[in-house]
């Protein structure tokens, strides 16, 4: 092995996989040390959510520039990471949480995300499955998506070795 390099990163799970992945593309030479398998642990067993509503509005931008690279990455790896966009909804319980809703909107709507309230019977047109009778609205973004969690980082990373 090469024993020459600009960063190490210790860890290869998304957030290190990620890092070695983009270091690299900057033109950084890039160890990356993994103590069992890549994205063995957290990053294998999350949701898989790639979501931008809801979010702190500091966050915003950099969820966005997200999205953006999640919608890129199976053409710029060449490997499918089950990436979609499907939407996502946060369900309201209650009419306070409902309510809590609406500051999200403002940030959403400074951002141009498309995020909107449904109705009960909005949520049952999309969700046919779902006892929409036991909530009181949804807030949802059409925009937001997830991916697959056992195939990101290992993908990540073999695109940051190649
Ligand atoms: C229930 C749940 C659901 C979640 N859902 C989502 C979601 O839907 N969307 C989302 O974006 N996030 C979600 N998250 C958060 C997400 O899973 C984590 O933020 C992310 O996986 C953290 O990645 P990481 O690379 O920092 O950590 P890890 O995946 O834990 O990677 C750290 C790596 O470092 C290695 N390591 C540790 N110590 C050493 C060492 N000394 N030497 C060498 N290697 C070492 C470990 O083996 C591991 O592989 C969820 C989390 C939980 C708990």
């Amino acid at each position: 092995m090469d024993s020459s390099f600009d960063v190490v990163i210790i860890g290869g799970g998304i957030v290190g996989s990620s890092a070695a992945y983009f270091l690299s593309k900057a033109g950084q030479r890039v160890a990356m040390v993994e103590k069992g398998r890549i994205a063995g642990e957290q990053s294998s067993r999350n949701w898989g959510a790639v979501r931008v509503q809801g979010r702190h509005r500091a966050e915003v931008p950099i969820m966005l520039d997200s999205l953006e690279i999640w919608k890129e990455l199976k053409t710029e790896l060449g490997e499918c990471v089950n990436f979609t966009q499907q939407g996502q909804m946060l369900v309201a319980y209650g009419h306070k949480q409902l309510a809590g809703f609406e500051e999200t909107l403002t940030v959403a709507k400074e951002f141009g995300i498309p995020s909107r309230i449904l109705t009960p019977g909005e949520i049952h047109d999309l969700l046919p499955h779902y006892r929409s009778e036991t909530c009181v609205g949804a807030l949802f973004n059409p925009l937001d998506g997830c991916a697959e969690p056992e195939l990101a980082a290992p993908a990540i990373a073999r695109g940051a070795a190649r």
